[in-house]
């Protein structure tokens, strides 16, 4: 029997009865059981066509649930019994009235130095058949006292969990948290809420490949074409809750979104509604105008247009690495890291990669650079990942380590766009990219450097590279041999097998594999 304080079951009928006129001027669609409680933050929110409830629970609500020996309820707080080390609590069942899809779970908790609180979920679609109890991971950091807005916040101090992505029939979730105590104590926790959205609802979406709207290419005047981005009114954006501020981007951060979910399936218009359950958790729980990445990609490489709108004179301020001016913000769906250890697709670094060539190219930002990112206070990589910039995971360490390759690979880009190189459908290659001492096209006169070609193997293997004339014939031979995993360098100085120095215009580097076979121009001017 969990210990009590005295005022305590007196204290909760007369907070229930409150609540339950705060019920009753609900919408009637709230049926009510005394297992399913809310209290006065509890609010429904119809924008567009997302639905989503916070469902909230305090010490009045915690002993409804399965008070294992070793928990109590103390000052409002549920926590370990002294001498407890640790110990599970799992909620009463909490029945919603609409199904839901995604979980945004934030707790108001004190947690004692070395103390710990893990919190798992689990749904039914008909409160009979529950599925696994899913860990769910913290974000960084507490929800600020302020919206972004600057209205109090209903849930400052609260701190965050991934946002986990559910059957989107299911319709009962219950929580369990570990309580694990420190030296210093026990965690206690104050009120738990769970944002429950159903997001499936929403403009049906066409897949479309990464050439850009006509009009938006006629519209811009740099070298690198802006990617097919998916508008806001395409997939189903609420309006922002208040009005943007403006900024211009000399950094870019990326980020992973963090989700629990199943990365193996999926279409356009999944992604479009985990994009619109991101928004909500973002608006509605985090308190924010609106989702706080300017950008969001998904497995697919489909770019959504989030926190942005189609005025790319400026950059709207994002809510996305903690210091946000003068940087954009670009996150990928996904969990990239420990315990989820997610792959991000070639797709979706492909099209992360393009976005970035687009953006350095129009603000002038040297992707491989580094330059001080003022809002942070010191410089940074002109593209960086969230951890550079705050104590986070994000984004993850298998995307964190992709940095490099993804900052070659968007200098490479744009290199290619101003040289006239355009875009062929399919991944960009990733492993075999082409370099010079000066830009291409390159010279062979007596100030001219030769061409040098870099070759990134992801894999130890017998690799065949190759220079070829625009008839296909091969003009050099420039290696076939068996080359370790990593990056190679090797020369052309512009003469065919017999020594001969060939003609200006336009070759082709060509590396086969046992795998692929890729070919990037190369133009050749005396
Ligand atoms: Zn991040
Ligand atoms: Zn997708």
């Amino acid at each position: 029997m969990a210990i009590l304080p005295d005022n305590f079951h007196k204290n909760a009928k007369r907070r229930v009865s409150e609540e339950m006129m705060l019920v009753q001027r609900l919408p009637q669609l709230w049926c009510w059981s005394v297992a399913v409680l809310l209290t006065a933050g509890s609010h429904i929110t119809h924008a567009s066509e997302t639905k989503s409830v916070q469902r909230v629970h305090t010490a009045e609500h915690f002993p409804q649930g399965a008070l294992q020996s070793g928990l109590r309820v103390q000052q409002e707080t549920l926590t370990l019994a002294p001498m407890a080390a640790t110990s599970s609590y799992v909620s009463p069942i909490v029945a919603n009235d609409f199904s839901f899809n995604a979980i945004g779970p934030h707790w108001h908790a004190q947690l004692p130095e070395d103390a710990d609180l893990k919190l798992y979920v689990r749904v039914s679609i008909e409160g009979e058949h529950w599925g696994d109890w899913i860990f769910v991971p913290q974000e960084e950091g507490p929800i600020d006292e302020r919206t972004e807005a600057g209205e109090p916040n209903p849930f400052a101090g609260d701190q965050t969990g991934a946002l986990v992505f559910v059957h989107p029939e299911s319709r009962f979730v219950q929580y369990r948290f570990d309580f694990i105590a420190g030296p210093q104590g026990s965690p206690r926790l104050r009120r738990m809420a769970l944002q429950l959205i159903n997001s499936m609802e929403g403009p049906s979406l066409e897949p479309a490949g990464h050439a850009p709207d006509k009009h938006e290419q006629n519209a811009h005047t740099a070298a690198v074409p802006k990617p097919k981005i998916y508008k806001r009114a395409e997939w189903g954006a609420r309006s922002p809750s208040s009005g943007y501020l403006y900024t211009r981007a000399n950094h870019i951060g990326f980020h992973h979104t963090a989700g629990v979910a199943d990365f193996n399936v999926g279409n356009l218009n999944d992604c479009a509604a985990r994009v619109r359950a991101i928004q909500a958790y973002h608006m509605d729980s985090n308190g924010w105008i609106d989702i706080g990445y300017n950008y969001a990609i998904c497995k697919h490489g489909h770019i959504f247009q989030a926190r942005e709108d189609d005025n790319d004179a400026n950059d709207v301020h994002g809510a996305h690495d903690g210091f946000n001016a003068g940087s954009m913000g670009v996150s990928t769906l996904g969990y990239f890291h420990a315990p989820y250890n997610q792959q991000p697709t070639p797709e979706m670094l492909h099209a992360l990669q393009l976005l970035m060539a687009w953006k350095c190219d129009e603000r002038n930002i040297d992707p491989k650079a580094a330059s001080l990112y003022a809002a942070y206070g010191a410089v940074r990589d002109n593209i960086y990942g969230h951890r550079e910039v705050r104590a986070t995971a994000c984004p993850g360490d298998i995307l964190f380590t992709k940095k490099q390759s993804i900052r070659d690979s968007v200098a490479q880009i744009i290199r290619d766009a101003v040289t006239g190189v355009h875009e062929h459908s399919g991944p960009q290659p990733l492993s075999f990219q082409m370099l010079q001492s000066y830009p291409n096209p390159f010279s062979t006169s007596a100030t001219g450097a030769p061409a040098k070609i870099i070759v990134n193997l992801p894999s130890p293997e017998t690799a065949e590279l190759a220079i070829y004339n625009t008839l296909g014939q091969r003009v050099r031979l420039l290696q076939n041999r068996f080359m370790p995993a990593g990056q190679h360098e090797v020369f052309w100085e512009g003469r065919n097998e017999e020594g001969r120095q060939q003609a200006a215009g336009l070759y082709f580097v060509r590396l086969t594999t046992s795998k692929q076979t890729q070919q990037i121009k190369l133009l050749l001017v005396k």
